[in-house]
């Protein structure tokens, strides 16, 4: 199997006045046709960072994608396309939907016409067609009323609403790759659930490969099929969710699981925390980057970035735990709390 995106030595810095930012350090992962891959991590691990590359949102001169970064899609480096082909792959192929859904709609056009234009730019449509399909596509995303609706602007729907009409804008484009960038975070529980399954669902009908960026571990479990776990720039751990969540292998990752919210506790309170703060881009450091917050750190630890360890399929961490010359550890009990 081709993958359709394939993501390579991404290195990505910020230029500040108080220095290089290191957002993005050597990123890795490939995503297949009609695959959902999650990217999770803390706030300024470099997910989002990450997302911006492959949508060609990075630039210059506070934002530079460091030589020799790759991002292949259908196995042509995006990174070297030509102002036509940027315009093609921008314009339909790669589409990303943001947690603020206002920001991201055209305030002064009724949402209907904003459906309109994608459809027929993209799929061709007439515009008796499109005016048509945007009333389908309103209704697909669960939009009640929508011949009403789709006469109305942004401005009109409530927060989950608009984000659902983010998910109708973004989906008439007919896009390969749909990335979802922290879509539901601002949203309620309930609703957020809701939205999680229209995605869902449109990606399986559409045969759509989805990048869900989330720092949300509990958000990923019914919509990817593989998790990368970010921490400071860097890929610490990644596999299918299986892997993830039954056979965890890096402590950051135990820590991640250990703050998903669970329905059974009764208030947020006995939710578990990670202590420490991860560390400054500016100087990152030499070492593993969970070494300040990790209690299993070992000497090795701070002096030299562990290799990643293979464990049959896709699974992978960088830890030195996984060493044979690291003391044999047993996996924390990770039931919350
Ligand atoms: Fe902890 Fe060391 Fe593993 Fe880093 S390499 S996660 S500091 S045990
Ligand atoms: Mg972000």
């Amino acid at each position: 199997n081709n993958p359709i995106l394939e993501v390579k030595n991404l290195r990505v810095s910020y230029h500040t006045y108080a220095g290089e930012v290191k957002a993005v350090r050597g990123v890795q992962f490939s995503l297949e046709k009609g695959q959902a891959l999650a990217i999770v991590g803390e706030s300024g691990c470099g997910k989002s960072v990450t997302a911006k590359s492959i949508m060609g949102l990075i630039k210059a001169p506070q934002g530079e994608m460091k030589e020799n970064s790759e991002i292949l899609y259908h196995g042509e480096n995006i990174l070297k396309y030509n102002k036509k082909q940027w315009q093609h792959y921008k314009g339909g192929e790669c589409a990303i939907i943001f947690q603020d859904a206002l920001a991201s709609l055209n305030p002064t056009m009724r949402v209907g016409k904003q459906i309109m234009e994608n459809l027929m730019g993209h799929k061709n449509m007439t515009k008796q067609e499109a005016a048509k399909e945007a009333v389908e596509m309103l209704r697909m995303v669960g939009i009640p009323e929508p011949e009403k609706r789709v006469r109305q602007y942004p401005h009109e729907f409530s927060g989950g609403m608009r984000q659902r009409v983010m998910i109708a804008i973004a989906f008439a484009c007919d896009p390969k790759i749909l990335i979802c960038d922290e879509p539901t975070t601002a949203l309620d529980v309930t609703i957020q659930g809701q939205i999680l399954d229209i995605i869902k669902n449109l990606q399986k009908k559409n045969q759509t490969s989805v990048i869900m960026i989330t720092h949300d571990l509990g958000v990923v479990a019914n919509i990817a099929q593989k998790i990368a776990v970010m921490y400071s720039g860097i890929i610490v751990e990644s596999g299918t969710c299986e892997d993830i969540f039954y056979r965890p292998r890096h402590p950051y990752t135990w820590a991640l699981i250990r703050s998903v919210p669970r329905l059974d506790l009764k208030n947020k309170q006995e939710l578990a925390t990670i202590p420490g703060t991860p560390p400054d881009l500016l100087n990152p450091p030499v070492g593993c980057p969970f070494c300040t917050r990790c209690s299993y750190c070992m000497p090795i630890c701070k002096e030299e970035m562990p290799e990643a360890t293979e464990f049959g399929g896709e699974h992978k961490a960088a830890c030195w735990l996984h060493h044979p010359m690291a003391p044999k550890v047993e996996m924390p009990n990770l039931e919350g709390g």
